[in-house]
């Protein structure tokens, strides 16, 4: 960066990436960030991993859309790959308000032609909470109905699901900073030195203080160097394993009898369901020694603070909600919620996917999972938005919305800043359905491998050009400020979606994203007491806020749940096997995440110069003995094949990856893991079962 104090301008903001929600500096030199410093803000004290350092880069990249483009009548078919040097092929640029007519008048003539249902929105995690909020509104308002959702719905939606329904709130009950309290730790299906980098930071702190951390993953996870215990359990195990640990609790009676008896319900029922999950009987189904889990059990039940963390290696499998649910029943019996030190806090994913979920960008609830089949809800909604009921019919999902399209009953879709061409199970299926659709709008800062399908794009604003609130991981609610406007004609995305409302004749009149914030708080307790102007002037508050002053409640649930009666709740879970079984055909087993380089689906960290020139290439990890048996050298290509499809990839060699077990990261197009990946479903979240497919490794021929 050459002078690091030669810069024109400075702003504060927040990291774009993941939920820790990093505060950061951004250093502003002739209408470019220049570089990054982490700043002071709660979650990181300074601290920043190498993709809030140095992954901001993508924003100033040659690829970004700066004017709307519309689709060519004589393109040729939708979904090949629109590039640099081809993409007049298929696209002709628009001035705005042509875009945004073609853009509304295709969805009017879908609703007039087939009726509002025939149109749904994918909004985006990438997003401010204001932009979500509008978003919803415009699917609810526009359309009458709740098909709207977005990713959470891949990540931690079976979270959402068993802590809505055992805990009466689906946000963290502490913050991860917390661990600093703690006594023991677990986290289990996380990987956090790659995927939550700079909380990771503070859990190896943790440890060098004598705190012990349990970890618990199918792959041997960067914080196995730091742990007490490291469970590397088989894959889909992990109700046996919870439960088996849960079995020794109650056998020792190591359990919280006072805390059960004050603050939860349906403990006997728990308990007699545990009886069948003796340690000696489960140590073969989930392959952790059952002295091992003996010492575990007694290790977090005798604690005097315990914390759980969990991220996608629980949520995203069929069983995700009962994997939650062992998690929540685990903290409860050891009365590890509401206090110092103890907590359960799923790591969330994207910078914003807990405040989207907080905004109702999902189909079965309102702002603040206020239910949608209630009228008086409803009701209050549009009085505060002047008009427009919808229906009390829950929405359908990420996955049932494209299938919905293969069925001919969605016909017209607003994608915003997602790209389930590359991030949804068995992927050929979700981009045939975006080829089917009569008229796709992307609002999006490149042409995404799903922009690749629409019929008008619309060039938004990457987090570093535009004013909003985010909330991250912690239910810290900060300020994202812009550094630079969007490049040529390329608008905040807020903008956009008003325009479209209005086009549809919704009649929204906003003159900022504050006006925006400032209606969500009519209608959302979580945000009482805390206003715009206290967030850009505070910095960070985290909800519940008790009064103007406070800054927010790191921990809450100390004095009961918000459930009928104060109590939560013990749902026993039953052991479910993964969907897509191994067989004599498909005989390992393939493990889908990220990788600490890329970020998702790779659209914005391929394009930023640091992280691309680190990562390079698509690779896959698989255990050195499981390599020689193949006969590859690692660098050299293998094919994945699973009962959807088929890629081709890089092989390297990961001793933390267990032998029958591949790990491949879905960052890159040109070995798109999610063509592998299978869309069965977790029946109350409707996560898909990302973490767990049957898989043929086998010597590629392309050498
Ligand atoms: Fe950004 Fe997350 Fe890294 Fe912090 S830990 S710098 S929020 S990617």
């Amino acid at each position: 960066v050459g002078d690091r104090a030669d810069f024109d301008s400075e702003v504060k903001s927040i990291c774009p990436f993941c939920g820790v929600g990093c505060q950061v500096s951004l250093k502003v030199k002739d209408g470019r960030v220049k570089y990054v410093e982490g700043i002071n803000g709660p979650a990181n004290e300074g601290r920043l991993c190498v993709k809030g350092r140095f992954g901001f880069d993508y924003i100033h990249h040659p690829h970004r859309l700066t004017k709307p483009l519309i689709r060519r009548e004589d393109a040729p078919a939708k979904g090949l790959n629109v590039e640099p040097g081809n993409w007049q092929q298929f696209f002709r640029e628009a001035e705005w308000d042509e875009a945004l007519d073609v853009a509304a008048g295709g969805w009017k003539r879908l609703k007039d032609q087939h009726g509002g249902e025939a149109v749904a929105g994918f909004g985006s995690a990438k997003c401010t909470n204001e932009e979500a909020y509008l978003f919803q509104k415009l699917i609810r308002q526009g359309f009458g109905h709740n098909n709207v959702d977005h990713c959470t719905r891949l990540c931690h939606a079976s979270s959402v699901a068993a802590l809505m329904e055992n805990v009466g709130s689906g946000a963290v009950t502490a913050t991860f900073n917390e661990i600093e309290n703690a006594d023991v730790a677990i986290v289990i299906g996380a990987n956090p030195i790659e995927n939550h980098p700079v909380a990771a930071t503070y859990f190896k702190q943790f440890t060098k203080r004598g705190g012990k951390l349990i970890v618990m993953d199918p792959r041997g996870v960067g914080l196995r160097r730091y742990a007490s215990h490291m469970l590397q359990f088989k894959p889909g195990a992990d109700v046996s394993m919870l439960n088996a640990i849960m079995h020794v609790i109650v056998e020792e009676g190591l359990y919280d009898e006072q805390y059960i008896q004050a603050f939860t319900e349906n403990w006997e029922a728990e308990k007699a369901h545990l009886k069948d999950f003796p340690p000696e009987k489960m140590e073969a189904i989930c392959g952790i020694p059952a002295e091992t889990l003996r010492d575990v059990a007694r290790t977090f039940a005798q604690a005097q603070a315990g914390m759980i963390f969990w991220g996608m290696g629980v949520s995203q499998h069929i069983h995700g909600t009962d994997n939650s649910r062992c998690l929540i029943s685990l903290a409860l019996m050891t009365g590890h919620v509401g206090r110092p030190g103890t907590g359960l806090h799923p790591l969330r994913g994207q910078n914003n996917v807990q405040g989207a979920s907080d905004a109702g960008l999902i189909p079965m609830f309102l702002p603040d999972y206020q239910d949608v089949t209630k009228q008086t809800v409803r009701d209050a909604f549009t009085a505060v938005w002047g008009s427009g009921d919808f229906s009390d019919k829950k929405g359908l999902t990420v996955t049932e919305i494209l299938d919905a399209v293969h069925a001919g009953q969605i016909r017209g879709m607003y994608i915003q800043g997602e790209n389930p061409a590359m991030s949804d199970p068995d992927v050929e299926h979700a981009r045939d359905a975006l080829a089917a659709l009569e008229h796709l709008v992307v609002q999006d800062i490149f042409i995404t491998e799903t922009a690749n399908f629409a019929d008008v794009i619309l060039p938004a604003s990457a987090f570093y050009e535009k004013s909003g609130t985010v909330t991250n991981t912690n239910r810290q609610v900060q300020m994202g400020r812009p550094a630079v406007p969007p490049p040529g004609d390329a608008r905040e995305d807020w903008e956009i979606t008003v325009d479209l409302a209005n086009r549809m004749g919704l009649g929204w009149r906003y003159d900022s994203p504050a006006e925006v914030f400032a209606e969500m708080a009519m209608n959302m307790p979580s945000l009482k007491n805390i206003t715009w102007d206290r967030v850009a002037n505070e910095g960070a508050i985290t909800y519940p806020s008790l009064s103007p002053t406070d800054p927010g409640q790191a921990i809450v649930f100390g004095d009961g749940f918000p459930r009928a009666e104060g109590r939560a709740k013990f749902t026993p879970a039953n052991v479910i096997a993964p969907d897509d079984l191994p067989d004599a055909d498909y005989p390992m087993v393939m493990i889908t995440g990220r990788q600490l380089e890329h970020w998702h689906t790779g659209s914005m960290t391929r394009r930023a110069s640091v992280l691309d020139a680190v990562e390079p290439e698509a690779n896959c990890s698989l255990h050195p003995s499981t390599l020689r048996k193949l006969g590859v050298e690692p660098g050299e290509m293998i094919r994945l094949t699973t009962k959807r499809g088929s890629i081709e990839i890089m092989a390297r060699a990961d001793r933390a990856v267990a032998p029958d077990n591949v790990f491949v990261p879905f960052a890159y197009v040109e070995a798109a893991a999610n063509v592998l990946t299978n869309p069965a479903l977790d029946p109350y979240g409707k996560i898909p079962e990302f973490k767990f497919s049957a898989v043929r490794v086998e010597k590629s021929g392309c050498l």
